[in-house]
């Protein structure tokens, strides 16, 4: 395994930091601290920081040229979400539908959809989420209740989703539903639904961190067109499976660079303390440093297999596991050591730190549970990865 970059990857990352530097105005923690804005003004902020990625032509990279991609690398995207996150960049709004979407329909949609939906994905005039989980079925999926009537050549949506991500912002929903009540995996087929209209209720759930990017969805009746079915009614769990391998895959480079300014902020937090020459400090933190160089190790190997053409197999379960877990350790150290100060940072505009540590806390404890739990993880990697045995 070579852990070099070719100098045409390098040369990329030259031009991208370049990029980044003269267009971030200010990084992402300046804005979400800055009185002025709101919930829906940030929204604003990231949705210009996507117009302009997708004018330089960094969003949607590997898509194929006709689909506004260049073609890319998993490494060169990997790259960028490196550099993304270094910088602490604006999360793109549309990430659901650059990520998840536009790969199913790339993969599995007509060339009408491809069409309708893939430039509008890229260039923000259409944000998307995603309507996979239920009340009654999250790990366990496949029990998803929400029914596609047939009428006529079309469908009518009925039952509801939950922990919607962007849900309160997004113009398209991507629903799973079932298509036949008595086929467990090939009943399910995969639906593009608009929320405005007539039978969509999306109603915002304030989360842990007292932000409301969550939503929950009731359909009684909404309309599904037949033209928005991907792939043929019955083939959802197999787009499904598409989609939950890009969510799975994506972390490689970026969670390491974030780490980077985490761990920085908290030497800085504790040289400010006069804590740092402590030998209990410096053996903490030096392994989170070691463990923060093992997951890039572990990512650049998830790229080493991707750039041989192969497809992330069960092993990115293992990174999952170990970037999620990670977060927590990560937060946790940092609260031990910095005290009770750490809890005083909240988003506010008098209180400036580095790092929002009592917000950073709270938010990572969900990277533990979406695309998949801790335990459904472990299950998993005894499955499919150690071979062992099932009772
Ligand atoms: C930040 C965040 C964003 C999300 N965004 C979206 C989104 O945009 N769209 C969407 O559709 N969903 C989204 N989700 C939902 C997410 O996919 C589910 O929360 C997840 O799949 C777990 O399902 P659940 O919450 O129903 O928990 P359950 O499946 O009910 O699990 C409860 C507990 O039981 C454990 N468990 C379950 N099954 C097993 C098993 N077989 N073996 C061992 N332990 C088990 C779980 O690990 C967990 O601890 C999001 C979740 C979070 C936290």
């Amino acid at each position: 395994m070579d852990l070099r970059f070719t100098p045409e990857q390098e040369r990329f990352r030259g031009e991208l930091r370049a990029w980044i530097a003269a267009n971030l105005a200010r990084p992402w923690d300046a804005e979400v601290r800055d009185p002025k804005h709101d919930a829906d003004s940030l929204v604003e902020v990231r949705r210009a920081w996507q117009q302009k990625l997708h004018a330089a032509g960094y969003l949607g990279m590997g898509f194929p040229p006709e689909w506004g991609g260049r073609g890319a690398s998993a490494i060169e995207e990997a790259i960028l979400h490196e550099e993304l996150y270094r910088a602490d960049a604006p999360q793109v709004p549309n990430f659901l539908g650059i990520s998840l979407l536009a790969p199913a329909l790339i993969h599995h949609g007509t060339e009408a959809q491809r069409r309708r939906f893939i430039p509008r994905i890229l260039d923000g005039s259409e944000i998307w989420c995603q309507g996979f989980s239920e009340p009654g079925a999250g790990s366990d999926l496949a029990s998803l209740r929400t029914r596609a009537v047939p009428d006529g050549e079309d469908f009518r949506i009925h039952g509801q989703k939950v922990w919607t991500t962007f849900g309160p912002w997004a113009d398209w929903i991507f629903v799973l539903a079932r298509s036949d009540p008595d086929d467990r995996y090939g009943g399910i087929s995969f639906f593009l639904v608009p929320l405005d209209q007539p039978g969509v209720e999306m109603r915002g759930i304030r989360q842990i961190t007292g932000e409301t990017e969550f939503g929950e969805v009731f359909f009684d009746g909404a309309l599904a067109k037949r033209e928005h079915v991907v792939g043929r009614p019955g083939e959802g769990w197999k787009i499904a499976m598409t989609v939950l391998g890009y969510e799975r895959g994506a972390s490689a480079l970026q969670y390491p660079a974030e780490n980077d300014r985490y761990l920085a902020g908290l030497a800085g937090g504790l040289r400010e303390r006069d804590a740092l020459g402590r030998e209990d400090v410096r053996e903490r933190l030096g392994r989170l440093h070691v463990e923060n160089e093992v997951m890039r190790g572990n990512g650049l190997r998830v790229l080493a297999t991707l750039a041989t053409g192969q497809a992330p197999g069960p092993e990115s379960s293992i990174e999952k596991i170990f970037w999620s877990e990670y977060a927590k350790r990560l937060m946790d150290t940092a609260h031990e050591l910095l005290g009770p100060q750490a809890l005083l940072a909240a988003r506010s505009p008098r209180s400036r730190p580095d790092v929002d540590w009592a917000y950073q806390y709270l938010w990572s404890r969900a990277g533990t549970i979406y695309s998949g739990s801790s335990e459904v993880q472990r299950n998993i990697i005894a499955k499919r990865v150690l071979r062992m045995p099932t009772r």
